[in-house]
């Protein structure tokens, strides 16, 4: 139970925290943050980091040799035509002193974002492009003087295009060359790969080490790699899970290898503590995090199947790559036990500083229909799979733009989870936000995610800080520009993409700027009761699965 205790006869007159006049409730008790420290090391316990996070492909223009550039362009320009064209996304590049502006006006102690790797090193064997890095020397110049600390993620779900050019149909098997290494599931090319993102991370580790001391290695691996690699919905569009498990597999154990080398080259080149707390850099991983919920044809489901299915797919999503870089074993068969090693990696040589979660929503998964032997559980993909699918609970949890649930104790759930499977290891929610047009729903998101946090803190958990997924709106992947996750609205029908705060923006900014989360901001915001609702629209003939009551 949540400890929002609530009486009418509390009924009082509050000013709020934008200042507006409520004769809401008082929530639980005021929650108070100590200042930001470091995301991993003695000297960051019991401090509390705010931030905000952006990603460069969803947010900066100019990146014509990534592969979300050709896989959305269209047809006629070379590209594949797949969703919405990225095109210049929210144009941070030329409004990032603004952008900055932004992060100063909320107070936030800290910002994470990911340089574009496409446009520093838009041909494999062409020298880095000085122009695109002189831009990150500015912004993290600005950062670093408004004093917000820098967190760069190296790998966020975008890639230059001759990582694994799906131009090249044509030639099958691909053969690794100059133009295109034929990607992470590769047998011959990704060995070149991981060579390349590792020498990358470590040049910005050497030039940017005295300015940035947290570096995060690769942001959701397994939604990315199932999105890319295994059902086809990101560049490079492969479709492996069914029916082509090995290379899917190869293309997991690449990618924790990648983590390992990027983890290993930033150690090797940030040679400076730019924050005095003795370390000079502190290497973590951002996974994402679901509330999985054993279903079948969309109710919860106490069928061993389903919950020996929801077991393992919470094994692959949340176990898989924290229990690989940390003890070296590698579990090929996602049987639960170790049966392949990661090289280089020892339980006495663990590449894991901190973990980063990130959380969203709560979805279903059944055993009733595998999609191999090998995965043996089905989660929910509308409109693809909706036997795994489970109807919201309480319908203004519904988030219309995203077709799924939002479930605030997921949090704590997994937070607390965490805490006690790997005791030690640091924990910072990396990622949390909410797809939203209704100013006061994000408001909710913010406060109601906070109090989960705190439930998981006060039973031990090391939780760091938190980053609000989005400080503007961006582009959503092959969802387009439709769902909007930003504390500032981004208009992109007016010259310069202007930003216009949204309720969110001041409830987030208030809360930061004191450092405190009321008693009257949780009555108003917080809970687990009904949010205010938002309008669902349905796309096309598909009724999103988790936007009725069941
Ligand atoms: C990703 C972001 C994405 C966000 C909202 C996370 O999965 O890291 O890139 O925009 O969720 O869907």
């Amino acid at each position: 139970m949540h400890t929002r205790g609530i009486v009418m006869s509390s009924l009082i007159v509050l000013i709020g925290a934008n200042g507006a006049c409520s004769s809401e409730p008082n929530g639980g008790p005021t929650i108070r943050y100590a200042t930001s420290g470091p995301i991993a090391g003695p000297a960051g316990e019991g401090h509390f980091t705010f931030g905000a996070a952006t990603a460069a492909m969803q947010i900066e223009e100019d990146q014509p040799e990534s592969d979300w550039h050709y896989f959305t362009a269209p047809t006629s320009a070379g590209g594949l035509g797949r969703g919405t064209f990225v095109d210049d996304a929210s144009r941070a590049i030329a409004n990032s002193e603004g952008d900055v502006g932004l992060m100063v006006e909320l107070g936030l102690d800290a910002y994470r974002f990911n340089m574009s790797w496409p446009r520093i090193q838009p041909t494999k064997d062409g020298a880095y492009v000085e122009s695109a890095l002189a831009h990150y020397d500015g912004f993290i110049d600005s950062l670093v003087s408004a004093g917000i600390k820098p967190v760069v993620t190296i790998h966020h779900f975008s890639s230059p295009i001759w990582v694994d050019d799906f131009r090249n149909v044509d030639a099958m098997p691909c053969v690794p060359s100059a133009t295109d290494l034929c990607g992470w599931d590769s047998e011959t090319g990704a060995d070149a790969i991981i060579a390349e993102v590792a020498e990358y991370a470590g040049m910005l580790a050497a030039r940017y080490g005295d300015q940035v001391d947290e570096w995060g290695t690769l942001n959701e691996p397994v939604n990315y790699l199932v999105a890319s690699y295994g059902a086809g919905l990101f560049p490079p569009g492969k479709g492996l899970i069914i029916g082509a498990p090995a290379p899917m597999i190869r293309a997991i154990k690449n990618y924790i290898r990648a983590h390992v080398a990027i983890y290993d080259a930033i150690k090797a080149n940030d040679l400076v503590d730019a924050d005095g707390d003795g370390t000079a850099a502190w290497v973590g991983l951002s996974l994402n995090h679901l509330a999985w919920t054993a279903t079948r044809q969309r109710y919860p489901s106490e069928d061993p199947v389903d919950l020996a299915a929801r077991d393992r797919i919470v094994y692959a999503y949340h176990r898989l790559f924290v229990d690989s870089v940390r003890t070296g074993g590698f579990d090929s068969d996602l049987d639960g036990t170790a049966d392949d090693a990661i090289p280089g990696v020892t339980a006495s040589t663990p590449r894991l500083d901190w973990l980063g979660v990130q959380y969203y929503a709560r979805v279903g998964v059944t055993g009733q229909f595998r999609l191999s032997d090998i995965f043996a559980f089905t989660p929910c993909i509308p409109p693809l799979l909706t036997s795994a699918c489970t109807d919201v609970a309480e319908e203004s949890h519904c988030v219309p733009a995203m077709e799924y649930e939002y479930y605030e104790a997921g949090l704590y759930e997994v937070l607390v989870d965490y805490a006690q499977r790997y005791p030690g290891l640091p924990l910072t929610v990396t990622e949390s936000g909410i797809a939203t047009d209704v100013g006061r729903r994000r408001s909710e998101h913010i406060v109601r995610s906070l109090e989960q946090i705190e439930r998981a803190r006060l039973e031990g958990a090391d939780v760091r800080g938190y980053y609000h997924w989005s400080l503007f709106d961006n582009f959503e992947w092959i969802q387009g520009y439709a769902p909007r996750f930003g504390l500032y609205t981004v208009d992109r029908t007016q010259p310069g993409y202007p930003r216009v705060a949204t309720d969110g923006a001041r409830t987030y900014g208030a809360i930061v700027r004191a450092r405190t989360l009321s008693s009257s901001q949780r009555g108003r915001f917080g809970g687990t009761g009904p949010m205010t609702p938002e309008t669902y629209v349905p796309v096309g003939d598909f009724d999103a699965y988790a936007c009725r009551r069941l």
